[in-house]
């Protein structure tokens, strides 16, 4: 199926360290779904999986993108196939601005793009009229595409960076990984409301988060909870407010992964 995620059973290590215990999964097009989970439970893990990470070493099971195994596929064929995992900034270009670093990303992808219907690499001008789009839904300033890249972005400017490069790629599923450390409340709400504004029938999201608080922000329609490389939970908005209200701990007990 088109626009479809299917992780079966999958186990990944790292170094011979086993990460993810079988995890199953299916993300779909219009879907929103949160991945929660206490610290080092394997959110990250399961993220960097997904794009292909050398690291991250896929031990069995499978990872299945409309209807194709991408186990096989590199980062880049499997952003060529509409995934798109919030991207690793270069250590620094001073020199080159935002916007010229996303028409290459943005071109990068398209060109020999089979995913999503055969897009054509795009002219700077046609580029630019995009990237003017994408700025006005998101609500955020014109001059940010001229800033050079990750020339003293604060951590809001990388989430707006991110969110940017997520809405110029139009990818078919995303998956965005809140890393732990250095989010403060103004990113949360960049990223939320970035989110919320691509959410639609055309995009399949997994919002990955350690923190209960961001769903103040966005609305799940799934809500799974990872804990020790497995998916102990799975539920609706609720399970997302029961987390809220009472932490994990009454989860992992259930599970019997918490010694009383
Ligand atoms: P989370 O994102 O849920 O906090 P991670 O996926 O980052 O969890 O980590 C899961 C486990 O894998 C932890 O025990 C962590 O120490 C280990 N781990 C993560 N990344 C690495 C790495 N690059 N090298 C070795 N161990 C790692
Ligand atoms: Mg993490």
């Amino acid at each position: 199926m088109d626009g479809e995620l299917i992780i079966k059973d999958l186990r990944v290590a790292i170094d011979d360290k086993e990460i993810l215990k079988g995890v199953n999964l299916t993300v779909r097009k219009g879907e929103v779904h949160a991945i929660m989970g206490p610290n080092g439970s394997g959110k990250s893990t399961l993220a960097y999986a997904l794009m292909g990470h050398p690291k991250y070493r896929v031990t069995s099971g499978d990872i299945v993108l409309n209807g194709q195994s991408i186990l096989e596929l590199g980062p880049e064929q499997r952003a060529r196939l509409g995934l798109f995992l919030a991207f690793q900034y270069p250590t620094a270009v001073p020199g080159v601005s935002l916007g010229n670093f996303m028409r290459l990303a943005v071109n990068s992808v398209r060109t020999g793009h089979e995913g999503n219907g055969g897009k054509k690499p795009l002219s700077v001008s046609e580029f630019q009229k995009l990237m003017r789009e994408k700025m006005e839904i998101l609500k955020m300033d014109r001059s940010f595409a001229s800033r050079y890249v990750n020339d003293g972005f604060s951590g809001g400017e990388k989430k707006r960076a991110e969110i940017l490069q997520m809405a110029l790629l139009e990818p078919q599923i995303a998956i965005l990984d809140e890393t732990d450390s250095g989010l403060d409340i103004d990113a949360l709400r960049i990223v939320s409301e970035g989110v919320n504004r691509l959410a639609g029938p055309d995009v399949g999201i997994m919002v990955i988060t350690h923190y209960q608080r961001i769903l103040n922000y966005i609305k799940p329609q799934f809500v799974h909870v990872l804990a020790q490389g497995q998916l102990i939970r799975s539920g609706g908005p609720e399970l997302a407010l029961a987390l809220e209200e009472k932490g994990y701990d009454w989860l992992l007990k259930e599970a019997g992964l918490l010694k009383s």
